[in-house]
């Protein structure tokens, strides 16, 4: 009987394997603890043993075997033990070191050809493994070579590319969507194996030809050859929504744009209109009324504007522009809500600033949300100190508070679309202020930024140029 035992490293001991020989059967699958009996002492000291004949203690885990002696040798592989290879004879002087020398041999070799079955079967397993992984992805995948002639495609890039059998065999990744040689270069030079170059396209081919996709290509070595992946998303889900923004937008241009102008007028006329005993009342609630209409219309401006310029639309209503007035007419817009928090404004300005060729509504829409962010965000009764200095040849603006700052490392993020930093406690908003101020300066040729120390206030500064 010869009998072959592997580790079992989960459980560390040993478990029998394989078996050939008269009544091995019930053997088979049995433990054996480490350092007990025959096999498990020669598996934990990497010993061979000759028990030619067997003394009756080590008899016990070999009843059934018609066993009188017995030759264990380790099987090693790279200096570790792995399992034992055991060999059984019904006569007890059947062994001698002859025997233990050939066994010896035969489990080293066994040792290699069992550790290269386990790396295979790894190997193999790692190869499932991102095998499924490739064929559920629920995005389009195709491998191709270097020359985009398609290798393999997953599950999903053939139900999308390819749904029947009669489609003419796609042969290249230039058939199924619209490449983009500007992105990923003629030939496909612009391809280095560390980024990911992306892109949006259409697919081209019926029945999915026009459906916008998120294209992501990569250079990858598969199975030692260097290959192209492409992972094609299909977007329109995300395109629908970019068009529900955008005709939400031209609705807020078309639908809320021209009434509200009707109700600012009408609020000038009522207040010409009131008797003059009961001006004062009145006209207070008529102002309040009036400097509410006036922020939505400086809201829906600055989303016009950013929608526009967005789109790469230049500045059409540059005008020769006196920036100390615009400063004071920004200030004077903003002062009912240094007056509702007592707050005091500093200002200090250069007498020499010259008259700049601007959009003067938008800049002075900068100034409002800068000063009126400086209010917001200081505490009652604070001083904001606003700068209009010449710098060479820029003009620049800088709106100084004592609120809690910006903290490190968020001072681009926040001049982002939607990005607000939000505290217990801090003002509501909508987090497009800064967005606005940064697309309408840089639409300029100017720059803005902030410098703050969290917890003692930040400065946003602004600059346009001077022609
Ligand atoms: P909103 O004020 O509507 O949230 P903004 O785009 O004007 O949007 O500002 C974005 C974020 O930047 C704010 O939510 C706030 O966290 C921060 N922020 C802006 N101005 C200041 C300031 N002066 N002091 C402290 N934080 C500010």
């Amino acid at each position: 009987v010869v009998l072959l035992a592997l580790m079992d490293e989960e459980k560390q001991d040993l478990v029998m394997r394989a078996a050939t020989g008269k009544g091995v059967e019930p053997l088979l699958g049995k433990h054996i603890p480490l350092g007990s009996g025959v096999a498990g002492r020669v598996a934990s000291d990497g010993q061979g043993v000759i028990l030619s004949p067997i003394p009756p203690a080590d008899a016990a885990p070999l009843i059934g075997l018609d066993a009188r002696a017995l030759v264990c040798v380790p099987v090693q592989t790279a200096g570790q033990t792995i399992g034992i290879l055991e060999a059984v004879n019904p006569k007890g002087d059947a062994f001698n070191s002859d025997a233990l020398l050939v066994l010896t041999g035969i489990g080293s070799l066994a040792g290699t050809a069992l550790a290269n079955a386990q790396l295979y079967e790894r190997l193999e397993s790692a190869h499932r493994r991102y095998h499924e992984l490739f064929e559920d992805s629920i995005d389009a995948l195709v491998i191709t070579d270097m020359q985009g002639r398609i290798l393999e495609a997953n599950r999903k890039a053939l139900l999308t590319f390819q749904p029947d059998e009669d489609t003419l065999q796609i042969q290249t990744i230039s058939q199924i969507h619209a490449l983009q040689p500007e992105i990923v270069g003629e030939g496909f030079q612009n391809l280095s194996k560390d980024r990911t170059l992306s892109y949006e396209s259409e697919l081209t081919l019926p029945p999915s030809a026009g459906l916008p996709v998120q294209v992501m290509v990569r250079r990858v070595n598969f199975e030692g050859t260097d290959t192209l992946q492409w992972t094609l998303r299909d977007i329109s889900e995300r395109k629908k929504l970019d068009t529900m923004r955008e005709d939400l937008i031209a609705m807020i241009y078309h639908d809320l744009r021209s009434p509200l102008a009707n109700v600012v007028s009408s609020l000038d006329v009522l207040s010409s209109l009131l008797p003059t005993d009961q001006q004062d009342s009145l006209q207070t609630v008529l102002a309040i009324a009036r400097r509410s209409t006036d922020r939505i219309q400086r809201l829906i401006s600055s989303l016009l504007d950013m929608r526009r310029l967005e789109a790469g639309m230049p500045i059409t209503n540059q005008r020769e522009t006196d920036m100390l007035t615009l400063v004071h007419e920004a200030v004077e817009t903003v002062q009912p809500a240094f007056d509702s928090k007592e707050q005091m404004l500093e200002l200090m300005e250069d007498e020499n600033i010259p008259h700049l060729s601007i959009d003067s509504d938008m800049i002075r829409r900068v100034l409002i949300n800068l000063l009126e962010n400086a209010s917001k965000y200081s505490g009652m009764g604070s001083t904001i100190y606003l700068g209009v200095v010449r710098d060479g040849k820029r003009m620049q603006v800088s709106v100084e508070d004592s609120g809690p700052g910006i903290p490190a490392g968020e001072d681009e993020h926040i001049f982002n679309k939607f990005v607000r930093l939000e505290a217990p406690g801090s003002p509501k908003g909508i987090g497009l202020g800064l967005a606005f101020c940064r697309i309408a300066v840089e639409a300029h040729g100017g720059k803005i930024w902030v410098q703050s120390e969290p917890g003692h206030g930040s400065t946003f500064y602004f600059n346009l140029p001077i022609p």
